[in-house]
């Protein structure tokens, strides 16, 4: 069955090309050009993923995905048109799966759809196909078969990313997830203790860099390996 995708989006020549996208590559799309409908719609119908605009008429994007998150774990890509955006959107508070600035391409939105579906397929397991593995009981992450050497910081750090591979954490949640008592002073240390880790990373497989800077931003794992 063709995935579902709720797209809410108000501006009628972005929602057409959404849509239009959509159907072309093997989904269903369903549109809205504000945010009343959203709940109502996601109650009556198994909705996939929903695409879901911020600057919406009738209610900010960012407060209707909390709305939807109390009832709902439907992945949610937002739109937006304001960069200084990026930091709340990608904040685990919100629960955004990822997010698209405009002007975007339609391919580069169903190709992030796609990749969130798989993700949101896989829940649980993300982690198999990125060569880690995390065994907590004895905080060892192995890499491609190697056991890691970690500091503490450095394995509760990288549990982090591998735990929810291609979500963008930014170096502020980073700091929440791995230090016991974090401080905005220590931005700069959470760059410090990911280029160790790229170091210790690097020593098993040359070839190839896991971690990916989402500049002025923070980080994600990648998905591909
Ligand atoms: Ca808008």
């Amino acid at each position: 069955m063709r995935p579902l995708i709720l797209v809410v989006e108000d501006e009628p020549a972005i929602a057409d090309t959404i849509q239009y996208a959509l159907e072309t590559e093997g989904f269903q799309a369903r549109c809205l050009s504000s945010g009343g409908g959203v709940l109502q719609q996601l109650a009556e119908e198994a909705v996939d993923l929903v695409v879901l605009d911020i600057g919406l008429p009738d209610v900010n994007g960012m407060e209707l995905c909390k709305e939807i998150r109390k009832e709902n774990d439907v992945p949610v890509i937002f739109l937006t048109a304001r960069s200084d955006e990026i930091d709340r959107v990608v904040g685990l508070e919100i629960g955004a799966d990822d997010y698209m600035v405009k002007p975007f391409s339609p391919r580069e939105l169903t190709a992030r759809i796609r990749a969130v579906l798989r993700r949101a397929g896989g829940r649980g397991t993300g982690a198999e196909n990125t060569g880690f593995s995390v065994d907590e009981s004895r905080r060892r992450i192995t890499y491609c078969g190697s056991p890691l050497d970690l500091s503490r910081t450095e394995y509760r750090l990288l549990q982090t990313l591998v735990g929810r591979p291609g979500h963008v954490f930014t170096r502020e949640r980073l700091m929440e997830l791995a230090w016991d008592e974090p401080d905005a002073s220590m931005d700069r240390t959470v760059d410090a203790h990911i280029k160790t880790i790229r170091a210790k990373l690097r020593a098993v497989r040359p070839e190839v860099d896991p971690i990916v800077t989402h500049r002025g931003v923070g980080y994600a794992l990648s998905e591909e390996t």
